[in-house]
Formats: structure tokens, C-alpha cells, sequence
């Protein structure tokens, strides 16, 4: 079929597309461009497999199916239900979970689902704090979990920038929270699983992992998991874990039937079926030994990142990292992390401004970046080319001028390591 040679990432509709509307097929092709062609270091990105993306871009997008397998509200589920309970099962496989739901649009509806089967509007909740590292759905205030719940914090230290966990335990006594969150979006080290279990015992609270970011490493074997300690574990499927652009929740068998509910009917209407049956490709994909060498290269990635950005004078918040993230201090070489950002930018180095812990700044300014290797780790990089990336982004953060030449590098360099392969 002609399509399969413009595009072949896109399934054999692609052709279609460009024939009905070259508008919006232009746009999908420039940006496969632009994400192939700098250098992609967002901690929650990273490129699906072809096979992942035919499933996303299936007739099963045409298909409700309310309800789940085998009890469903539509006629005609009968290929769904198989995908779904496909799944589930490789979800409870490959985690050790007791149970698996994998309708969750996105990793905030997955939370979501969370608070609607544990917390009532009022109710207390402990999260980590937002400019420490945890997320929008831990308890911002321009977001539900803010605006429906009440919502205690906690922080890392200033001295060690870990989770400070004497301090979680005195939240959790002082506020007695209905759920305690341990998960972050900003956080490079491992988080101790045990003593957040131990605390929620203590307080009588549901502990809920809140795994979006590092999933993947647990999948990989490359990290502790949170599902022998928590009573749910809720996370993204797109991170690390290199799947569809959705969320999943694992929970013990006593809370699953709380949590389906709260997924559908509470919070979500029809499943995103075409998502489904792409987590299950991506599930399938995770359990093989290609991706638990995977899950130990973007560790091994990150730590050379970490070491390399420090030797161009940027602070590894915490000394360094654990995991996929790393996030940097810019305060010595004085420039913020907006600049930062917008200098790598314009040298075709794509991160993001992050807040420190105990930053100065405001959130829009940032005295920080934080990167990830999940996409460039995909594309087949090692430890010796994080060296070079780590130099492109020191000149690139503290020579301005040199963002053409940086930018040529950084061409050269993902030319040797294509994150699709050109037709
Ligand atoms: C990314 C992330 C989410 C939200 O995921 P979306 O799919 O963007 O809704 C939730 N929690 C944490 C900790 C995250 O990092």
C-alpha cells in the first residue's frame, strides 16, 4: 500500500489523511519531524513502539463499551472484552497486583478514581507538597483535589532535599488524612514504600501510590515496587512504562470493586477502547527482557546525565539520582530556569523549567530544570553520549549565542540514534 511508505509508523490510513486533510496530516508529519530531529528530554515523555500506535489508531476507537468485560452496557463488546481482559491479566502479571483497571483516560482521571472510591468532598488527604515535587492532583488548589478535599502536605528537608518522612508522620497525626499520597512528578530518588505503609497503618488512612512518573522502572525490574505496600497504586501508561497516552490503577482485591466503580460510572464514561487494547500492547512489550534492559539503561542514562550536568556547574538537586529524572539547581551560573529552558529550545533541546525545593523564585521563573532519559534511552543512547548531551546543554544554557552551532550538534548526534526510523 503507498501510505505504508510515506508513513509507515501511522498504519495504512495515513494515506487517507494526507488525501482529505494535508492541513492537520502536515502537522503530524512536522511534528515526527521535530521530535526526531532535536534532542527530547522531557522526564514524562518518550516514543511508543509502531505497534502501540496501530493499536491507538484502530477501529477501536469506534466502540462503546460502558461498563466491563462481560458486563457492559452496549452490545457488540465481545473483541473488546478479549482486549481488555488481555490487559488486565498482563497488568496483574507483570506488577504482582490483585487487581487491574485500565480505563483511566489520562493519570489524572486515574487519581481521580482514587479520591471517588476512598475520600469524600471535606475529607482530609496528605500529599507531597506541590513545589517539593508532587503533582496538581496532590492538592493544588486550581485543581479538584485542592478544591474538593482537604488537603495536608509534606516536604523533603532543606539540608538532604528527600522526603522528609518524620515529617509525613507528624501530618499524619497531626490531620488524621482519610488517604495518604506518596508520588511526585519532580522527585530523582527512590521513595520509601515501607515507612509510608507503616505511617498509614498508624493513622488508619488508605495509602495510595501515586506511580505516573516511575512505573515503568518498576516494570523493568530496575526499581522497588510500591503494589506489596499500597492499597492502590495509580499511574500513566505513556512515561516511562512506553505505552498510549492513559492512566491504569492496581489495587488489592478488597478495594477493587470501589475503584471500578469510581472509574466508571463515578468519574468516566465510555472506555477509550483503541487505549485499552494499546496499554495491553504496551504491557506485553514491558514484559520482556528487552525492556528490563531498557528500564536499567534509563537509570544508567540518567545518573551520567546528572554527573555531566554537574560538571557544567549545575546542581543535581539531592547530589544526583535514582531513577529516570534528574533535576537541576542553575542558581550558581545565574540564569533561571525559564531561561534555561528557552535557550535549550531555540539549540533543539527540548526540556522543561522546574521548580527547586525551597526555590526563591516563583513556579514561572524557576530556579531549576529537570530532564529525563526515557526518549532518548529508546532511541538507543548510552552513558558516553549523555556525556555529549550534557555538554550541548551547558552551552547551550551559558552561551546563548552558540544555539545554531549547538543545535547542528544535536542533529548530528540523534541522526546516529533515529527515534523512528525514516521510510
Ligand atoms: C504525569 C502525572 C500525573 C498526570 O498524568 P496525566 O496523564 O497528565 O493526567 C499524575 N501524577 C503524577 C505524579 C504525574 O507525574
Amino acid at each position: 500500500m503507498s501510505a505504508m511508505t510515506t508513513a509507515p509508523f501511522w498504519g495504512p490510513d495515513f494515506f487517507e489523511l494526507e488525501q482529505e486533510d494535508p492541513e492537520i496530516a502536515g502537522i503530524l508529519l512536522s511534528e515526527l519531524e521535530r521530535a526526531r530531529s532535536g534532542l527530547q528530554l522531557i522526564a514524562s515523555e518518550n516514543f511508543t513502539s509502531p505497534a502501540v500506535l496501530a493499536a491507538l489508531g484502530s477501529t477501536l476507537s469506534n466502540k462503546y463499551a460502558e461498563g466491563y468485560p462481560g458486563r457492559r452496557y452496549y452490545g457488540g463488546c465481545a473483541e473488546v472484552d478479549k482486549a481488555e481482559i488481555i490487559g488486565i491479566e498482563r497488568a496483574t502479571a507483570l506488577f504482582g497486583a490483585e487487581h487491574a483497571n485500565l480505563q483511566p483516560h489520562s493519570g489524572a482521571s486515574a487519581n481521580l478514581a482514587a479520591y471517588g472510591a476512598f475520600v469524600a468532598p471535606g475529607e482530609t488527604v496528605l500529599a507531597m507538597s506541590l513545589p517539593h515535587g508532587g503533582h496538581l492532583t496532590h492538592g493544588s488548589r486550581v485543581n479538584f483535589s485542592g478544591r474538593w478535599f482537604d488537603i495536608a502536605s509534606y516536604g523533603v528537608t532543606k539540608d538532604t532535599e528527600l522526603i522528609d518522612y518524620d515529617q509525613v508522620r507528624d501530618q499524619a497525626l497531626a490531620h488524621r488524612p482519610k488517604m495518604i499520597i506518596a508520588g511526585a512528578t519532580a522527585y530523582p530518588r527512590l521513595i520509601d514504600f515501607a515507612a509510608f505503609r507503616t505511617i498509614a497503618d498508624e493513622v488508619g488512612a488508605i495509602l495510595m501510590v501515586d506511580a505516573a512518573h516511575f512505573i515503568g522502572l518498576v516494570a523493568g525490574k530496575a526499581i522497588p515496587s510500591p503494589v506489596p505496600y499500597a492499597d492502590v497504586v495509580c499511574f500513566t501508561t505513556h512515561k516511562v512504562l512506553r505505552g498510549p497516552r492513559g492512566g491504569m490503577i492496581l489495587c488489592k482485591a478488597e478495594h477493587a470493586k470501589a475503584i471500578d466503580k469510581a472509574v466508571f460510572p463515578m468519574m468516566q464514561g465510555g472506555p477509550l477502547m483503541h487505549a485499552v487494547a494499546a496499554k495491553a500492547v504496551a504491557l506485553k512489550e514491558a514484559a520482556t527482557p528487552g525492556y528490563q534492559r531498557y528500564a536499567a539503561n534509563v537509570i544508567a542514562n540518567a545518573q551520567a546525565l546528572a554527573a555531566g550536568l554537574a560538571a557544567e556547574g549545575m546542581r543535581p538537586v539531592s547530589g544526583g539520582t535514582d531513577t529516570h529524572l534528574a533535576l537541576l539547581d542553575l542558581q550558581s551560573l545565574g540564569v533561571t530556569g525559564t531561561e534555561a529552558e528557552q535557550r535549550c529550545d531555540a539549540a533543539a533541546i527540548t526540556l522543561n523549567k522546574n521548580a527547586i525545593p525551597y526555590d526563591p523564585q516563583p513556579p514561572m521563573v524557576a530556579s531549576g530544570i529537570r530532564v529525563g532519559t526515557p526518549s532518548v534511552t529508546t532511541q538507543g543512547m548510552e552513558p558516553a553520549d549523555m556525556k555529549e548531551v550534557a555538554s550541548l546543554i551547558g552551552r547551550a544554557v551559558t552561551q546563548p549565542s552558540s544555539a545554531a552551532a549547538v543545535a547542528a550538534e544535536v542533529s548530528t548526534l540523534v541522526a546516529r540514534h533515529p527515534a523512528y526510523e525514516r521510510p
